[in-house]
């Protein structure tokens, strides 16, 4: 029980605009440093479990409760103030817009997650509260979420904890009658109930479902039990779950939404859930595709042929056929909704076609990647060439304050007037020219160190924190090489003894990636042998606590996806806006970002059908990178130890790249161009 004088505590742990405001997190760390650490940073936690003794002996200091009050302040003047959006998005106040997204990446606390496209919907969010737009996000509440990486035998295994809802920032959503709301979504004959809860983001909130109710039937109690887990028949009663839930869960609560945002193919299922609404109340098939395509939007992320999710027509017929009957749709065409070619009964239906058929625009999340959307969906628009078929592009971006450090916020704050309000702004980043050599290297010494402290916790290493420091962390699919550093083990031995460096992995597979789980192996294997054991370490359970330690501090973030697999990646955009600097292949956000002074390059940015031979010229253009330019400029120093030229390079980096990929660029793109051109 917390005293009186403690309350506003209460507000800021249900919150999660705390996690982005370092002042905030400090003021949770300082309550209960070990617990804080290993509740994995909960606030929630703390406050269930947290002694009495400990709450009286607060409340009883006064430069505790001043940093409280002064916290609880602040936290209310950014819920009142106005925003960017307040006078540019005034066309979205009366209907908001509906965000739908199978991930959300919001904290390590709460493993909605799997990795970029769910950080991405959280950027989205931080950033969509702070600029003021009035966004709802709709997703799943995962019992078990996304799997807990344990490393036995040099193998990666699968935990799968289970989440008590109690001890986090989730409250069950209320209805005007005060009841708790609950929702009913098509499932066969039979209808499944899903409870709703609500997560405040800042001035947003999210809207999670959750099956695991007794009213439910065995097998529907565990859909929201995984995320990314089950075979194709769990995986689209799950998808079913989230756009017709997202849809029911908006009129429940008469939410009146102006636009809905399909983030991933995995939220197809709004549309036909809207276009059902339009035909039980008698419109035709044709006049309900048209009134529901006026108001949604969507972004794809996959540029592989193959990652996007598809179903087998009986299988539609099985869990949406009654509910078409009951709509007096034929199921036949909500399948058909889902094919290149409608009526080709050996196609099955695709979530992608079926969400671009049903957007009033559509996008791909970096220029490269719109333009191979536009390649990959020609055959949708047979009366287009390539480049007219209507998929743009907005490039993804991170949110500054939940992905920069306390330290480099600190250095902001006092050079960089305006990188909070107005981050998109050129000129409030060319002031990085004006800080000194010592202050920027100060700041890369901190968060370096961090890191370093970082491994020798969670690594059971010692690395130097002096040391050149490159940095590897993302999911380990395969097309994204975690291991084609390793092509030639004795040259990266040699380079990282000569040149004092040292490498951090961290990234897990999935479960069932045998490839991907291979790569992860192999890492280990490589990092326990003795010629490497003292420079390279794998962080296992890689999460966004891990994240934010690993691009902050890491000097050299590398990145050698297989071009043009990566739809844009956001790591990179992390790195930058800590003072780190970018060694990628061309893919993804990087052409857009790299002119040859702000980070580096691997290969040229040509396209490969030999996998093989990309691998070695790809592995080869790294070595040589690395060898002649980045640990060149590394060692090149003044007689104080400062590495100016280096300096100069992370100044370009921030410079040019900073205003460019932030998510308040993005989400101010996608009001401008998306949301605002298509909301009712
Ligand atoms: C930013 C982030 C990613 C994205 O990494 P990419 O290199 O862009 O694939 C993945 N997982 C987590 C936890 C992240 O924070």
């Amino acid at each position: 029980m917390l005293p009186e004088r403690l309350n506003a505590l209460h507000a800021l742990a249900h919150n999660l605009w705390w996690s982005w405001d370092p002042e905030a997190t400090r003021l949770w760390h300082d309550i209960d440093p070990l617990r804080f650490r290993v509740y994995h940073h909960n606030p929630v936690a703390l406050l269930n479990d947290v002694e009495r003794s400990r709450w009286d002996e607060l409340a009883a200091d006064p430069a505790f409760l001043d940093r409280l009050d002064g916290i609880a302040r602040r936290f209310r003047a950014y819920l009142g103030a106005s925003a960017w959006g307040t006078e540019h998005a005034r066309g979205l106040m009366k209907h908001g817009v509906g965000y739908v997204s199978m991930e959300f990446g919001l904290h390590e606390s709460l493993r909605l997650y799997s990795g970029g496209l769910g950080v991405l919907a959280g950027d989205h969010l931080r950033s969509a509260s702070d600029l003021g737009i009035p966004l709802v996000g709709f997703s799943l509440l995962y019992r078990h979420g996304y799997f807990r990486q344990v490393i036995d035998d040099g193998r990666q295994l699968a935990a799968y904890p289970a989440s008590n809802f109690e001890r986090l920032p989730v409250k069950p959503c209320l209805g005007a009658d005060g009841a708790i709301v609950e929702v009913r979504v098509p499932n066969g004959d039979r209808e499944v109930i899903a409870r709703v809860w609500q997560l405040d983001v800042g001035r947003c909130r999210l809207l999670l479902l959750d099956t695991e109710i007794d009213a439910n039937h065995g097998e529907d109690r565990g859909l929201t039990h995984h995320l990314y887990g089950g075979d194709e028949k769990l995986r689209i009663r799950q998808e079913v779950l989230l756009g017709f839930g997202a849809v029911a869960t908006a009129r429940a609560l008469g939410l009146d939404i102006g636009v809905w945002h399909l983030n991933e193919g995995h939220c197809a299922f709004v549309p036909v859930a809207l276009v059902g609404e339009h035909t039980r109340d008698g419109d035709t098939f044709e006049d309900a595709c048209a009134k529901v395509r006026q108001h949604c939007v969507f972004t794809t992320h996959t540029p592989v042929p193959a990652g996007h999710d598809r179903f087998h027509e009986p299988l539609v017929r099985e869990v949406l056929g009654s509910w078409c009957d009951d709509v007096g749709l034929d199921a036949g065409d909500v399948v058909d909704l889902g094919r290149v070619s409608p009526g080709d009964h050996a196609e099955t239906l695709c979530v992608t076609v079926v969400a671009l058929r049903l957007a009033a625009a559509s996008n791909g999340v970096s220029e490269l990647h719109g333009h191979v959307s536009r390649e990959m969906w020609t055959a949708l628009w047979p009366e287009h060439s390539a480049s007219e078929v209507p998929i743009g592009h907005v490039t993804n971006g991170v949110h500054a304050p939940y992905w920069t450090a306390p330290e480099t916020q600190a250095l902001f704050d006092e050079w960089l007037p305006g990188w909070r309000t107005r981050p998109w702004d050129p000129e409030v980043w060319a002031r990085i020219e004006e800080v000194p050599d010592e202050a920027l290297w100060d700041v890369r010494n901190r968060l370096r160190l961090r890191l370093v402290q970082l491994v020798a916790t969670r690594g059971h290493r010692e690395f130097d924190p002096n040391a050149l420091t490159i940095g590897f962390a993302r999911r380990f699919a395969p097309y994204k090489r975690g291991n084609l550093v390793f092509r030639d083990p004795l040259r990266l031995k040699r380079l990282l003894e000569e040149h004092d460096a040292q490498l951090v992995f961290s990234g897990k597979a999935h479960p069932r990636d045998e490839a991907g789980k291979e790569i992860v192996a192999e890492v280990v294997r490589v990092s326990e042998t003795f010629d490497f054991r003292e420079r390279v370490v794998l962080l296992t359970d890689y999460d966004m606590y891990v994240g934010r330690v690993v691009t902050s501090g890491a000097d050299v973030w590398l990145n050698n996806p297989r071009r043009p697999h990566e739809a844009s990646g956001t790591s990179g955009q992390k790195v930058v806006l800590n003072g780190g600097l970018n060694l990628s292949v061309l893919d993804g956000w990087w052409p857009e970002g790299f002119d040859g002074t702000n980070g580096w390059s691997i290969g040229d940015g040509q396209e490969w059908q030999d996998e093989p031979a990309q691998d070695v010229f790809d592995a080869e253009s790294l070595y040589t990178t690395l060898e002649q330019q980045v640990v060149r400029e590394w060692e090149d120093r003044d007689a104080s130890g400062l590495p100016h030229t280096w300096l100069k390079r992370v100044r370009r980096s921030i410079a040019t790249c900073a205003p460019k990929f932030t998510s308040d660029r993005m989400v101010r793109d996608y009001v401008l161009n998306m949301y605002l051109p298509h909301a009712r």
